[in-house]
């Protein structure tokens, strides 16, 4: 059976300071998506046990479990690949640019949006740009890693808005976090994402 692993970093964790701080990075990458996929390994080697008859097991707990884990290592593996070092002028390249003024109709809209989404989540969650195999995209809150999610779209950009991705450098200011990661937002590598079929 195929384990999942943590996935190494294009970058440093200090590259996207400012805007997160190292520390943050640190826990965030080494504990937290760490314990994801430590979480989903388990709940699939539980049902790859329970396939051959070793054990029996609660399915629903077990699904439910791998739902989670499962959903939180492949968000987090799609949120590193879309940040990167901070700049000031930060605009979208030429195709992902295109897709977002067709599907929002401009880029501040697109922004406002997602933001709006990500600022307003309850609880833990992410905000997601989403695509469908024909180019159709649309803006959904996640909530925690797995609830709201949407049926036959792909992500190609997400925001972590859980406590642990920026209380210990904005506290309470969830909206000061969600405003500063357009500075960091990897552009090329969301175009990439758009782009894989
Ligand atoms: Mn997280």
């Amino acid at each position: 059976m195929k384990l999942l692993t943590l996935p190494k970093l294009d970058y440093e964790y200090s590259d996207l300071e400012p805007v997160i701080p190292k520390r943050i990075m640190e826990l965030h990458h080494s504990v937290h998506h760490a314990g994801y996929v430590k979480g989903a390994n388990s709940a699939l080697e539980t049902l790859a046990k329970a396939r051959s008859g070793e054990m029996e097991i609660n399915v629903k707990a077990v699904m439910k479990d791998l739902s989670f884990n499962l959903n939180g290592h492949l968000l987090h593996e799609i949120f590193w690949k879309v940040m990167k070092k901070p700049v000031n002028e930060n605009t979208p390249e030429a195709k992902i640019k295109e897709a977002l003024e067709k599907n929002f109709g401009s880029i501040p809209a697109f922004m406002k949006e997602f933001a709006d989404a990500a600022k307003s989540v309850e609880g833990s969650g992410w905000a997601a740009l989403m695509v469908n195999a024909d180019g159709d995209m649309v803006i959904t809150q996640i909530e925690k890693h797995n609830l709201m999610s949407i049926v036959g779209y792909r992500c190609i950009l997400c925001i972590d808005v859980w406590e642990h991705a920026y209380y210990l450098g904005y506290e309470n200011r969830r909206g000061e976090y969600v405003d500063k990661f357009w500075q960091i937002v990897n552009w090329e590598n969301v175009e990439k994402l758009l782009m894989q079929k």
